[in-house]
């Protein structure tokens, strides 16, 4: 393969770890520790982002020699890659977790791509690390796929995400428990390349403030904001205080987006929240069917409920707040950091409303459509109304004559349907009252509101009969799903099975809806 160029200043300019290799250990004092992947029996590529390939400038010729596949399944290392695993902490489900770290993801360094940008590849499942605690390091080719497909669909939704390049088969076995019937089970390995700008999360920061080392908390705050924040100015805590709101306004613009597109994360642990605001760790995520803001995908949070659909944009502001109190020693006052909270807060409404007016094909987002929109999520809640097809199939509702008939494909049962029909009238006559005061054209209106509305987004169950098909072995539905992914925006005639509505068989079905975190 032909080389990528690596400029690996996280390993040049912050401190390491002073012994290498996977054994496990607390590692004090160091943001890394050098460890090599583990090979693996038989590396396969099984799927590509052409897009990702071609920011990083490899060529599609060579993503099918062996060499690619050796490199990115963790077998063999290329010129200018020093393979890492990082050192972090978090809260996880509100409780301090202590030192977690890179447990199966290894860096391989930051590659400069041909898009001129700063590219850090990291293997995910690519081997045991300091950090893997109870884990074997490795990762199921079931979740491996939906972390791929749904990096690069979030991408094409235009969703601050983290990247995926490719997708590669181990040819070895990984014992997972709890999945079909609670026996540990053997199953297909993979390793998935991702690719960040930067990895960092906000436990990079907790972890050395809760150990007291705020020489090593400065250093990295400092590295962050120059390798990933240069546009940032000023100096000393006003630095800090201008970064800080930068993070939380980033974070505020990619939960208003995940609430545009129906995305729960459904792990959202400080260990799980990127500092450049982009979504990252895809475990047990999923995408709203019927709409219900209660919804979790994740069957180890189905009692609390914690990371529900409705509660990520005050989840995100609790997380901020645990990283404010990481950061807190660089400040002589807490005051920066508690305007920076309440900078999320605003950003976030002011985002949101943004959403509101594109998504409702306005102009601009008034008051009353704040109320409007809450009237109309209840309803759909009620009458148990897919999200993105409701939303979608909104743009055919004429104004001069509001009826539900472009509607009636949103609804998942006939019974709720009927009741709920008379309110859902209601609303529309009210919308479309709205729509007649509002200054866009016909046309215009419907142009924002494709914009702003997909049809195709990764529904669980579409993830599963792609995984279902490729652990027997046939790997095309991933690429079929993602060519249908790629556009998500536009009408693809021939693709029109990936846009609708869960049927009845996936409803309960393990990884169509719920998931569980054994990964
Ligand atoms: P997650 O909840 O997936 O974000 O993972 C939380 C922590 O567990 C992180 O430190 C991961 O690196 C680690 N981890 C998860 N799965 C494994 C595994 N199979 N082997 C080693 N570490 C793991
Ligand atoms: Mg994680
Ligand atoms: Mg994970």
């Amino acid at each position: 393969m032909r080389a990528l160029t690596f400029d690996n200043r996280f390993v040049r300019e912050l401190p390491g770890d002073p012994e290498a290799g996977p054994r496990l250990r607390q590692v004090t004092g160091a943001l890394w520790s050098r460890v090599e992947p583990t090979p693996v029996a038989a590396p396969r590529l099984i799927a590509h982002s052409r897009e990702m390939a071609a920011a990083l400038g490899i060529d599609e010729a060579e993503i099918a020699t062996p060499e690619f596949a050796a490199i990115f399944a963790g077998n063999s290392l290329s010129t200018g890659m020093f393979p890492y695993a990082s050192n972090y902490g978090g809260h996880q489900f509100g409780h301090w977790a202590g030192q977690l770290g890179d447990g199966r993801a290894i860096s391989l360094g930051e590659a400069i791509g041909a898009d001129g940008k700063r590219w850090e590849l990291q293997l995910k499942g690519a081997g045991p690390t300091p950090y893997s605690r109870m884990g074997d390091g490795r990762a199921v080719l079931r979740s491996s796929i939906r972390e791929f497909l749904c990096s690069e669909a979030m991408h094409h939704l235009g969703v601050p995400t983290t990247r995926a390049l490719c997708l590669v088969g181990t040819g070895e076995a990984v014992v997972r428990d709890m999945f079909y019937d609670g026996h540990p089970q053997a199953e297909p390995g993979a390793v998935v390349c991702r690719a960040a700008p930067s990895f960092l999360r906000f436990g990079h920061f907790e972890l050395p403030a809760s150990r007291g080392d705020i020489d090593l908390l400065r250093r990295l705050a400092d590295f962050a904001i120059a390798r990933d924040f240069p546009e940032i100015e000023g100096a000393g805590e006003a630095l800090y205080a201008a970064w800080f709101v930068e993070i939380c306004e980033r974070t505020a613009r990619m939960v208003a987006e995940w609430m545009r597109v129906g995305f729960v994360h459904g792990v959202l642990n400080t260990d799980n929240m990127s500092i450049l605001g982009l979504t990252i760790d895809y475990g047990p995520y999923g995408w709203i069917d019927d709409y219900d803001p209660d919804w979790t995908p994740n069957t180890t949070d189905a009692h609390g409920r914690r990371y529900r659909f409705g509660w990520q944009p005050k989840i995100a502001h609790w997380n901020l707040a645990r990283l404010a109190q990481a950061l807190a020693p660089l400040f002589s006052s807490a005051e920066p950091l508690q305007a920076g909270l309440d900078r999320y807060a605003a950003a976030y409404t002011e985002a949101d409303r943004g959403n509101v007016a594109r998504k409702l094909g306005l102009a601009e987002c008034r008051e009353e459509d704040i109320g409007s929109i809450r009237d109309l999520h209840v309803l759909m809640h009620d009458g148990e109304v897919d999200m993105t097809i409701f939303f979608r199939a909104l743009a055919e509702v004429d104004p001069e004559s509001p009826s539900l008939a472009p509607l009636i494909g949103a609804f998942y049962d006939e019974e709720k349907r009927m009741r709920t029909e008379p309110s859902f009238m209601e609303w529309l006559s009210r919308y479309a009252a709205r729509l007649r005061h509002d200054p866009l054209s016909a046309t215009e209106r419907r142009a924002r509101m494709h914009a702003a509305n997909p049809k195709y987004v990764l529904r669980n169950y579409l993830a599963q009969q792609a995984i279902d098909r490729a652990e027997q072995g046939d790997g095309s539905g991933i690429a079929e799903l993602l060519d249908a992914m790629r556009n998500p925006y536009d009408e693809q005639p021939g693709r029109e099975a990936f846009a609708e509505k869960r049927p009845d068989w996936a409803r309960d079905r393990p990884g169509c809806s719920m998931l569980s975190c054994s990964s």
